[in-house]
């Protein structure tokens, strides 16, 4: 499995991306929203685009679709129940479907509503596995909730689904985000070494040549793993006095989502 990861330089940050069988040059692209990005990094890798898998419905991923389609014939894949919202879709994908790119590459469908209550998560059958996790997971962050999502089917996806998955697991997001997001995990654990690290290491990145992370330094520095951190709940009860003493998994998340959409 080949992976191309692409900068687009927009104002929302977006990453798209490029999945590629190495022996048949098939490939799959990812929210091609900047298709112009996308169609001349096929073209320079000597790969053809045959499938478009879209995480979800909002525009920033699926805007470029119709150019792709159009210069490609490729085929639009995404959740089932977003057939009426993305057009041209010609397979709709359930929990555990498997995609097929050329001859060597298989990609496995989570069903992980939260930023909408319609959004895949691909995981590859590789021996490190990659998740290409949309605007689910963030490098050190979640999605928001506030067009078409619900926090605490967020909070179902994470704890039961990708908390779940090998700590190796590449981490392949939507957007970089990352900079702002370890900002906000210092906001919430101020006493959290690894993400000061991290930070003092990213700060400044080039999108271009982004840090890759895996779930096991997800679970160090994403506040959204991080739900029974002596810390994050001390801190959070500062800002949510009514707080219990010992809160739920659930709650904490809940608050942390809330609280990230104003800082
Ligand atoms: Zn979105």
């Amino acid at each position: 499995m080949l992976v191309k990861q692409i900068w687009t330089g927009n104002a929302y940050r977006n990453f798209n991306y490029l999945i590629a069988c190495g022996e048949t040059g098939e490939a799959l692209a990812v929210d091609p929203l900047d298709h112009g990005k996308c169609l001349k990094a096929a073209k320079d890798e000597g790969w053809t685009i045959t499938q478009i898998l879209n995480t979800h419905e909002h525009h920033d991923h699926t805007g470029g679709n119709d150019a792709v389609v159009r210069h490609t014939g490729a085929k639009i894949l995404a959740h089932r129940n977003a057939a009426g919202k993305i057009p041209g879709m010609s397979r709709g994908l359930s929990a555990g479907d498997v995609i097929k790119v050329g001859k060597t590459v298989e990609l496995e469908a989570l069903d992980t509503p939260g930023h909408t209550l319609c959004h895949i998560c691909l995981k590859s059958h590789t021996d490190q596995p990659a998740l290409f996790s949309g605007d689910t997971l963030f490098n050190a962050g979640a999605g928001n909730c506030h067009n078409g999502g619900d926090p605490g089917e967020l909070y179902k996806t994470f704890s039961q689904q990708l908390a779940r998955l090998p700590a190796s697991t590449l981490v392949y997001p939507g957007h970089d985000y990352i900079e702002n997001n370890l900002r906000f995990t210092l906001d919430r654990e101020p006493d959290n070494r690894q993400a000061a690290q991290l930070l003092g290491k990213l700060a400044g990145q080039d999108p271009e040549q982004a840090y890759v992370s895996t779930l096991e330094v997800e679970m160090q520095v994403n506040t959204f793993f991080r739900l029974t951190s002596p810390t994050v709940i001390a801190e959070l009860r500062d800002v949510f006095p009514d707080l219990p003493d010992q809160p739920d998994a659930r709650t904490v998340f809940i608050k942390l989502r809330e609280l990230r959409n104003d800082w």
